[in-house]
C-alpha cells in the first residue's frame, strides 16, 4: 500500500521541504530530501523511489531539467513524479506536464492536498492490470499487454508514463465511443483529486506524439473529448 512508499523530495527552501517531510512521514511514507538537481538524480538512480515530489526552482540545475533528464533515461521515465512550482503562469503548467509530470501543485499549497495527489499518483502507479493478467489489448498497430503494463506500436516498445498508459487502456477498451475529459479523468486519475480537464489534453497530446503515426487513431470529439477510432468491441 501507499503507507510504506518510499517518497523522494526534491526542495532547496528548507522550511517547505521539512514540512513536506513532516506531513508525509506522519502518513507513513519514508521520506527522504534533497536540495539540488544533481543530488536528486543520483538519489532516483541508487534508491528507486516510488515517487518523486519535485520544486522546479532549484538553484544551478532546475526541476525541468531534472525531470527531462529522468523522462529521458528509460530505467527513470516510470518513477512518477509530483511537481511543485511557486509560478502560476499557465505556460509553466503546459510545459511541466509536457515534460512527463504525473501532476502539479501551485504554492503556496496544502500539505494534506500535496499528501491526497501523492496517494492518487501511487495507486494509478500500482493499479493492477484493468482486466486480469495475460490479456492483450489490440488496436491497429497498437498492442498492449496488460499484465506487463506495456505498450507497442508495430511491435516497437513505446514507453509510457503510468498516465498516458492508464489514458491509452481506457480509450481503447472503449474504442468507437466518445468519452468526455470528466470521464477519462475519473478513468486515469483519482476521482476524489481536483485537476483541470485541460490536464486531459496535455496528457493526450505526448500520449499521441509517442504513438507516432498510431497517434492518429485517437480523435478530438469538438466541445466533448476524445474517441479511439474503431468499432467497439464485442
Ligand atoms: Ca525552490
Amino acid at each position: 500500500m501507499a503507507a510504506t512508499a518510499q517518497v523522494l523530495v526534491v526542495e532547496d527552501e528548507r522550511d517547505i521541504a521539512a514540512l513536506v517531510a513532516y506531513h508525509l512521514t506522519k502518513e507513513g511514507f519514508r521520506v527522504r530530501t534533497v536540495g539540488s538537481g544533481d543530488d536528486a538524480l543520483e538519489a532516483v538512480r541508487n534508491e528507486r523511489p516510488d515517487l518523486v515530489v519535485l520544486d522546479l526552482m532549484l538553484p544551478e540545475m532546475s526541476g525541468y531539467e531534472v525531470l527531462q533528464e529522468m523522462r529521458r533515461r528509460p530505467e527513470l521515465q516510470e518513477v512518477p513524479v509530483v511537481v511543485l512550482t511557486a509560478r502560476r503562469g499557465e505556460a509553466d503548467r503546459i510545459k511541466g506536464l509536457e515534460l512527463g509530470a504525473d501532476d502539479y501543485l501551485t504554492k503556496p499549497f496544502s500539505p494534506q492536498e500535496l499528501v491526497l495527489r501523492i496517494g492518487a499518483v501511487l495507486r494509478r502507479a500500482r493499479a493492477a492490470p484493468v482486466s486480469g493478467s495475460g490479456r492483450m489489448l489490440r488496436s491497429g498497430p497498437i498492442q498492449v499487454d496488460l499484465s506487463a503494463l506495456s505498450v507497442t506500436v508495430d511491435g516497437e516498445p513505446v514507453e509510457l508514463t503510468p498516465t498516458e498508459y492508464r489514458l491509452l487502456v481506457s480509450l481503447i477498451e472503449r474504442k468507437g465511443r466518445v468519452q468526455s475529459r470528466r470521464q477519462l479523468l475519473q478513468a486515469a486519475w483519482d476521482i476524489h483529486v481536483q485537476i483541470e480537464t485541460r490536464t486531459v489534453d496535455m496528457h493526450i497530446q505526448r500520449l499521441r506524439s509517442k504513438l507516432g503515426d498510431a497517434g492518429e487513431l485517437i480523435e478530438t470529439v469538438r466541445g466533448f473529448g476524445y474517441r479511439f477510432k474503431g468499432s467497439e468491441a464485442p
